[in-house]
């Protein structure tokens, strides 16, 4: 049955925990996809594998994520920062991926003042970050209640059952609707990558392999291309207004005494930019999405 070739051959499959179901579960699933790694729709509905990497994925509890890391049950979890600082596993944070945004917050009633985490003393605080709640408690030197609940946080003031909440917020209409008011963010949490901390060299190299491709999607979802029409007497304002990866391309155009520009632009400089080419006589602008970018 057994040959060398087969035993030495590696059948590494790198293990990936994400939420089952809930915020975090279908940007996990977009990002896998914008990375190019297809899952097969397998009845089984705690695991999964990829057609075309080697990685099988296990869905799971956010909550659970970090503890099935630290074991080695999963290589590697996306998990929210929040669920990473308040399990405090022994597991290492890889990297940010760049959704799941929201804070920790604290929150009081409407009619209520809050002037600083001193007007905390004594209170009764309900959350379901207990660790998080204390660490904050301790670093501002002030001694409140912390009351653990799981879920449901926001109506605690309302049935008498704690006089602030510690929860996450992202548009804040659900503290809205409970006649609350956010008045202290204690924690800012978007999903990151997190690993296991005695990944053999195998995975780890499939983990390169894998961040490589994650940070291909972001960096080509914070870029834009742009390409415009510049008369040559103002080729030069123009491209100095175009940051560019290297330089940018500049061809000429069928038209005597223009030239095409094509360069690559943040997203978030790009209206500034777009702007300031207009004044400067670009013509026919065109701005579209980057699909992958490989630096
Ligand atoms: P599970 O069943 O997996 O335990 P859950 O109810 O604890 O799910 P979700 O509400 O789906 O969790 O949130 C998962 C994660 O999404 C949070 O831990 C947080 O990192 C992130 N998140 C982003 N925005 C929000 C928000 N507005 N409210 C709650 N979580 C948010
Ligand atoms: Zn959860």
């Amino acid at each position: 049955m057994t040959n060398t070739n087969a035993l030495t051959k590696t059948n590494t499959v790198l293990k990936l925990a994400i939420q089952k179901s809930g915020r975090l579960h279908e940007d996990s699933m977009r990002l896998l996809k914008e990375c190019g790694i297809d899952i097969s729709n397998g009845v089984n509905k705690l695991k999964a594998e990829a057609l075309n990497f080697p990685l099988e994925l296990y869905f799971l509890r956010d909550d659970d994520i970090p503890q099935y890391v630290e074991d080695g049950v999963a290589d590697i979890g996306f998990v929210g920062e929040n669920v990473v600082a308040e399990k405090q596993k022994n597991i290492l944070t890889q990297a940010p991926l760049g959704f799941g945004k929201c804070r920790l917050s604290l929150a009081i009633p409407r009619n209520q003042e809050y002037a600083g985490p001193q007007d905390l003393a004594g209170k009764k605080i309900a959350t379901s970050y207990p660790v998080i709640v204390a660490h904050f408690l301790r670093q501002n030197k002030v001694e409140a209640e912390i009351h653990e609940i799981s879920g449901s946080v926001e109506i605690a003031p309302g049935i008498g059952l704690a006089d602030v909440i510690c929860d996450l917020v992202s548009s804040g209409s659900t503290l809205f609707m409970n006649g609350l008011k956010e008045v202290q963010p204690i924690l800012q949490s978007q999903a990151v990558l997190v690993k296991n901390k005695n990944l053999t060299a195998q995975h780890e190299a499939l983990l390169e392999r894998l961040l490589f491709r994650i940070q291909s999607v972001q960096k080509a979802k914070n870029n834009k291309y742009i390409l415009l029409n510049a008369p040559n007497d103002q080729l030069e304002k123009i491209i100095g207004l175009l940051p560019g990866m290297k330089s940018p391309t500049v061809l000429p155009l069928a038209q005597e005494g223009w030239s095409s520009v094509h360069s690559v632009l943040k997203e978030n400089e790009f209206w500034d930019i777009i702007e300031q080419l207009k004044a400067a006589g670009a013509q026919g602008i065109l701005v579209v999405p980057i699909e992958k970018m490989i630096l």
